[in-house]
């Protein structure tokens, strides 16, 4: 397996200047390139006058290699969400999306091309993991989205566990968060990670001292149904991952994301809802309910409106907050992987 060409969105600021330096460039050419990068979203020679003509093209192609090509792009909510679904070099695919709203600009970014986990719900589950992206990769997503409209916001829910992928992921993370020229200067606590619950892995990110969101995909408040919903549950239990979450909470100072996708007769009972209202209760965390977006031949479907009115009720009766994940994108095959899955 052959790795993805290196990108200055690799490399720290002082690295980026070392890899220059060794081209036989002056250092600080270094800084330069990653101004266009971060700060004006360009990769291309001709945007780069400050750079001397003779050495724009080839500096630019050692540092900042094409790394996405869009092979579909769709569009819904009037233009307000945009899905593209890019090639990398090596044929593997991966899905972003940006979406647009009155106060914020939300782009969701995958971390691998496929997954490992083996959700049964979930359309990248299905398909198995092919590689982990590297950190350019990812940041790419964001660049692209930027040249769109100014993102605000970072979601790590598109294809693939990003705490899978930590090393890479975190880098993407340094890269969206750190200042310019170092990074693209987006504020840490508008980054969201969404794990399934690898749970060494969060403890690792919380002794990173960031500040950005965690988002546990519970989607059950008991290890009978997370087994099923979520293999990796058979490691790692509930209560190792609430521990876990309540660690990241305790150490960041931030409030916790607990997702929980609503299945028809699966998870959305209301001993499920007192249950997990029960378990999160007194702690700083937020509960997004997504009703199920059925993949191609799932046997489940999304929880009748009723059904999911009660759950809400009976979570929120526990003093936590709660609320349904608006469905944005969902007549683009907007559910993780579904497009990428379309086209295979
Ligand atoms: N692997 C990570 C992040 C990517 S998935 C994770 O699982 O958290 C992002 C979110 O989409 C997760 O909460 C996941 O459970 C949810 N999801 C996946 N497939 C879905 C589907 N078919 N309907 C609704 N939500 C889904
Ligand atoms: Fe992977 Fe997340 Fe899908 Fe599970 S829900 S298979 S962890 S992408």
């Amino acid at each position: 397996m052959s790795r993805p060409p290196r990108h200055l969105a690799d490399l720290e600021l002082a690295e980026r200047r070392r890899a220059v330096a060794e081209l036989g460039e002056r250092e600080f050419r270094a800084d330069q390139l990653s101004r266009h990068y971060f700060g004006r979203h360009t990769d291309s020679p001709d945007d780069m006058t400050d750079l001397p003509a003779a050495t724009r093209a080839a500096l630019a192609g050692e540092l900042l290699p094409r790394l996405l090509t869009p092979e579909r792009e769709l569009s819904c909510d009037d233009g307000a969400t945009r899905k593209t679904l890019w090639r990398l070099f090596d044929g593997a695919l991966v899905e972003s999306v940006l979406m647009k709203y009155p106060d914020r600009v939300t782009m969701c970014v995958s971390s691998q091309a496929g997954c490992g986990m083996g959700c049964p719900f979930c359309a990248t589950g299905q398909a198995g993991l092919t590689r982990n992206l590297s950190a350019a990769e990812i940041v790419a997503q964001v660049v692209a989205g930027e040249r769109h409209a100014r993102v605000s916001n970072i979601v790590f829910m598109g294809m693939g566990e990003p705490l899978a992928n930590y090393k890479n992921v975190l880098g993407a993370v340094r890269r969206m968060t750190d200042p310019v020229p170092s990074g693209l200067g987006i504020s840490q606590r508008s980054v969201t990670v969404s794990t399934v619950g690898l749970v060494p892995a969060i403890n690792r990110l919380a002794a990173e001292k960031l500040s950005v969101t965690l988002a546990v995909s519970l989607h059950a408040p008991d290890d009978e149904a997370r087994d099923e919903l979520v293999p990796v549950n058979r490691r790692w239990k509930v209560a190792e991952v609430l521990d876990a979450a309540w660690d990241y909470e305790a150490v960041t100072g931030r409030r916790v994301s607990i997702e929980y996708a609503l299945i028809r007769d699966v998870n959305d009972q209301p001993w499920r809802a007192d249950l997990l209202g029960s378990l999160l209760a007194g702690h700083l965390v937020h509960v997004n309910l997504i009703p199920l977006n059925p993949t191609p031949g799932s046997k489940w479907t999304a929880s009748r409106p009723g059904v999911q009115e009660e759950f809400v009720r009976r979570v929120a009766a526990h003093g936590v907050a709660v609320t349904v994940r608006d469905t944005r994108g969902r007549e683009i095959a907007g559910a993780c992987g579904q497009l990428a899955g379309e086209q295979e």
